[in-house]
This record gives C-alpha cells, sequence and structure tokens, in this order.
C-alpha cells in the first residue's frame, strides 16, 4: 500500500473581519498582542485595533500579527462632541505617526484626564471617596482613564455587582458620576483620520441617543467632512438596529463595517470576530483596507 497523503495546511479564504476591538492601551482587558492572539484563535482573518484615543498599542499588535493569517489594520476610537451628545469615530488603515493626529489624540487625553477628576469629585459628593485612585489602579495607561475603569472600581469594592449596573446607578448621562465634556469635534476627528491616510467610520450609530432629525444632521456633516462608512453589525446592535443602519448605509452611499467593540471576555457580549456577517448587498468598509502586512507593515486606506 502507498505511503498516506502528506498533511497539508489549509487555507482559509473566507472573511472574517473585527474593525472595532480594545486593548490595555485604553480599557480593554488584554494587551494589544493578547487581542491578536485572541482574534487568530477565533479564526478573524482581518481586525482593526482601535483604542480609545490612543495608538499607543498599534506597534505591538503589528508585531503579533507579522508573520500570522491576520491582517492587523492600525486604528483608533475617537471620543467626539456632536449636538451635546458623545458620537464616537472610528478611523481604520491609519498612519499611527501621523502627526496631526498623534498630536489630536494627545489633545483628547489631556481633556479626559481633566475629565476623571471631575467625575470623582461628583462621586466625592454622594459618598464615594477615592474613586480617581480606585479608577487609576485598573488603567494600565495612565493617560487613558475611561469611565469602564471607575465601573470597575466600583465592582472590585463590592459597590456594585458588575459594571453594567454602575452605568445604570452612576455613571450614564443624568446620574451622579455622569460629567459633561467637550471631546474632539466631528470635523477635527474625521480630518485627523483622513490626514492620517485613514477611512473614517460612525461606531455603534445605536448607542447614539439621538432623535431622527440629529441622526440626519450627523450624517449629513460627517459625509460632508470626509466620513465615509458606518457600523452596521456591532456588538451592540440587536438585529433590529442592523436593519436600520443597513437601510442607512444604502441610502447615504456609505461603506459598512463588522465590529465586535470587544473589551475583555466579561465585560463583552460578542467575542472577537464572532458577529453576525454584513448584509451581502452592502459595500464593506475592509474592501478599502486590502493591504498586506506580511513584513508588519501597516495597512493603510486605499485610494478614494
Ligand atoms: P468614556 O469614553 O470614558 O466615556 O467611557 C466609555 C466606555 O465605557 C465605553 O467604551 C465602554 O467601554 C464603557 N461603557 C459605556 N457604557 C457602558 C455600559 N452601559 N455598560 C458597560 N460599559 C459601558
Ligand atoms: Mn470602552
Ligand atoms: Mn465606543
Ligand atoms: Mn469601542
Amino acid at each position: 500500500m502507498g505511503s498516506a497523503e502528506p498533511l497539508r495546511t489549509m487555507t482559509c479564504t473566507a472573511m472574517n473581519e473585527d474593525l472595532h476591538c480594545h486593548s490595555t492601551v485604553s480599557d480593554g482587558w488584554l494587551s494589544p498582542a493578547e487581542v491578536v492572539r485572541r482574534a487568530l484563535a477565533n479564526g478573524v482573518t482581518m481586525l482593526a485595533l482601535t483604542d480609545h484615543d490612543e495608538v499607543a498599542g498599534i506597534d505591538e499588535a503589528l508585531a503579533a500579527a507579522a508573520g500570522t493569517a491576520l491582517t492587523l489594520v492600525p486604528g483608533v476610537e475617537i471620543s467626539v462632541s456632536f449636538l451635546g451628545e458623545t458620537v464616537h469615530i472610528v478611523g481604520l488603515g491609519v498612519d499611527h505617526r501621523d502627526s496631526r493626529l498623534v498630536d489630536g489624540l494627545a489633545q483628547v487625553r489631556r481633556g479626559r484626564d481633566e475629565r476623571a477628576g471631575r467625575i470623582a469629585a461628583e462621586l466625592e459628593r454622594v459618598g464615594i471617596r477615592d474613586a480617581l485612585a480606585g479608577a487609576r489602579r485598573f488603567a494600565h495607561n495612565p493617560e487613558l482613564v475611561s469611565r469602564a475603569h471607575f465601573a470597575r472600581f466600583f465592582v472590585d469594592s463590592g459597590l456594585m455587582p458588575d459594571v453594567n449596573t454602575v452605568f445604570r446607578y452612576y455613571l450614564a448621562k443624568g446620574k451622579p458620576g455622569y460629567v459633561e465634556h467637550e471631546w474632539a469635534t466631528l470635523e477635527e476627528a474625521v480630518g485627523w483620520v483622513r490626514g492620517a491616510g485613514g477611512v473614517a467610520v460612525i461606531a455603534h450609530p445605536g448607542r447614539c441617543r439621538f432623535a431622527d432629525g440629529d441622526m440626519k444632521r450627523l450624517l449629513e456633516r460627517f459625509v460632508a467632512c470626509g466620513g465615509e462608512a458606518i457600523e452596521v453589525v456591532s456588538g451592540s446592535h440587536s438585529d433590529a438596529e442592523v436593519r436600520r443602519f443597513a437601510a442607512i448605509a444604502r441610502q447615504w452611499g456609505l461603506l459598512a463595517s463588522r465590529a465586535s467593540d470587544f473589551h475583555g471576555e466579561l465585560e463583552s457580549p460578542v467575542d472577537l470576530g464572532r458577529c453576525a456577517p454584513l448584509p451581502p448587498d452592502l459595500n464593506p468598509v475592509w474592501s478599502r483596507l486590502a493591504g498586506n502586512d506580511a513584513d508588519g507593515q501597516a495597512v493603510r486606506a486605499q485610494g478614494d
């Protein structure tokens, strides 16, 4: 009898993109390299690391992805104020060394730091002491204290059972630890992303608390300043929201993104690469991010 066929490595060419997630550089639980390894284990073929207001994790993620089956897209999630609400703009395929982007994000982080002090002062008024020091214990990046870190401090102290409950009682708009804050403008955020060669995406639009008229204003201003894509599938979207934002993508001619917004096993409803597929008629934003990172080179947005 002849010898058995040698084992061959099967190459899976099916796309499994996940274009929004977090590491310890912002409020995720895993380091950038651990995020890449988890994504690979979950079969992700293209991953964007999009930490809040910071690109400091990109080099570590690129190094972890080099020589693997995963294409790492350098990204960021920028906090924006628009019509009195916070909107998140994801940038995909950015040059993470672009000086205007880097300087703009540093400015946003300075505001974030100042906001953290005001959050702690408000919590002090309702009897929650030393919240800033408590939140800082969970923030690996001292320049990036997020409300998620405050929420972890509450849970760790036994004051609340889980982070969702902390948001509900203390950190959501209208609650004692919520403070108004001026983040970047929409034009600044989209301008920084485009200036760095990236594609700007409206993140988890289902979490924007806008009435229809204000959502239209957001879309008009976003498109007018060069925004091109919207998260249709997001870890925080219901099926109805996927349908709603798919219709908006068609109507406004926007590219569609698919993204878990993964922060960690215990805090995220959807794991890396485990989102529903995009409706097949939409133009996927990943088509603009095609590239090869085999040498650890950054994947940039292609063409216009
Ligand atoms: P910040 O950018 O500091 O205002 O914090 C926003 C972050 O808090 C989000 O990116 C999530 O990580 C987290 N977050 C916001 N709302 C909730 C919620 N309801 N439950 C759990 N985490 C939340
Ligand atoms: Mn977050
Ligand atoms: Mn967000
Ligand atoms: Mn996010």
